[in-house]
């Protein structure tokens, strides 16, 4: 679960710094523009002045980035800090425009330029307080400039730009809006999608059980018996043999009729479970039909198959049910098979069921192996 999270947030912080890499081609792309206009000769300040834009946002953005790196961003409510990184851009943009003279007009939109970074992180309050801090920036340096060098021409086209800036602002933040509520939507049908296939996964791994399992005892029923030893038939090596015993319980129908069917049902439980304590991980149990099961016993001999078999008939003899009286027990015959690569399953099933025939018909509560003589 842990692992789980680890996994996640490095995925989100990868983003988190692809996000952060793509800012910085804004950023190259405005450095680009500033060392430009100085070459030019449109800005209005000495080379020192022009270099401090750059070293400002080499310097702002190094510690961004250091603070993703080292994952210290991850204590934050927002781990991407959009809303510091939008804010430090707005007032590095203000101090290049205080310095852009004619170029103003056009570098104004680097604001936008800067918000479209935030389309799709932002909430539409942040977005409306980041514009508002954009025309705050540029309202008050365009005040402090009127007030130091009263230009009353200067200050109407720069309070025309204003007025542009905030149309800008506030479409971008309707587009903003929009593509956000589509993301969203997006979003929640992925999410619904994901439950439906979740409840369809579950729904189908229902089915595979209910058409796999026996419901009484939890075993197996026939059909995935029959697929299951046909699947291991085909993966068997040439000198190995599958061991196969049908069992059958003794007089069933009796213990049915002298302690009515529940009792029956009991006893067949209990032999699901006995059989699933006594036998090993590999080997396969299963229901047969009615109190028929067959188990399935990888890689066996003779010797093995017999043991195993007894053993369980051995501790099946013994069980104590609460549904029958006290010192009433319940057996069961068995007839067994060895299958070899080359044979036929069902040949094998008919043999094993000519043992439990000659078990039943020496004695019951007995193990029969198929001999070849039988046939
Ligand atoms: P044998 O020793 O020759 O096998 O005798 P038997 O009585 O066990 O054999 P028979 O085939 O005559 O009877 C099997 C009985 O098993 C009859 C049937 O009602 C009972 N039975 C089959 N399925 C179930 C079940 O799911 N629950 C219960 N309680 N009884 C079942
Ligand atoms: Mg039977
Ligand atoms: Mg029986």
């Amino acid at each position: 679960m842990a692992e789980m999270q680890d996994a996640q947030n490095a995925k989100f912080q990868k983003l988190r710094l692809q996000r952060f890499y793509l800012a910085q081609l804004n950023y190259l792309i405005t450095y680009i523009v500033i060392s430009v206009a100085w070459f030019a000769g449109q800005y209005q300040g000495s080379i020192w002045l022009m270099l401090s834009h750059i070293g400002l946002g080499l310097g702002t953005q190094s510690v961004f980035f250091a603070l993703m790196r080292s994952n210290w961003n991850l204590r934050l409510n927002d781990p991407s800090m959009t809303n510091a990184q939008i804010a430090v851009a707005i007032l590095l943009i203000t101090y290049l425009l205080a310095f852009a003279g004619p170029l103003r007009g056009s570098l104004i939109m680097i604001y936008a330029n800067i918000m479209v970074f935030g389309i799709f992180q932002l909430s539409r309050r942040d977005f409306l307080i980041h514009s508002g801090l954009a025309l705050v920036c540029f309202g008050a340096l365009i005040t402090i400039e009127q007030h130091y060098q009263a230009d009353t021409q200067r200050f109407t086209l720069n309070l025309v730009e204003w007025f542009i800036l905030a149309c800008f602002l506030a479409g971008l933040s309707m587009t903003g809006s929009y593509i956000r509520e589509l993301r969203e939507r997006l979003q929640q049908r992925h999410n619904t999608l994901q439950a439906h296939q979740e409840t369809l996964r579950g729904m189908m791994g229902q089915l595979q059980n209910l058409a796999t399992t026996d419901p009484l005892t939890g075993l197996a029923n026939r059909r995935h018996f029959i697929q299951e030893a046909q699947r291991r038939m085909t993966l068997m090596r040439p000198t190995q043999q599958i061991g196969i015993a049908l069992i059958d319980l003794d007089h069933f129908k009796r213990i049915n009729d002298l302690y009515g069917h529940a009792a029956g049902d009991q006893v067949l439980q209990g032999f699901a479970t006995l059989a699933n304590s006594t036998l090993r991980d590999g080997d396969l149990i299963a229901r047969f039909g009615g109190e028929e099961f067959v188990l399935l016993l990888g890689n066996a001999n003779e010797n093995a198959l017999f043991q195993c078999v007894e053993r369980l008939r051995l501790r099946f003899a013994e069980q104590v049910f609460d549904a029958l009286p006290e010192g009433v027990h319940c057996t069961f015959s068995a007839g067994l098979a060895l299958l070899q690569p080359e044979d036929d399953f069902e040949a094998c099933l008919n043999d094993a069921d000519q043992a439990l025939y000659l078990a039943k018909n020496s004695g019951r509560n007995r193990s029969e192996i198929h001999q070849p003589s039988y046939a």
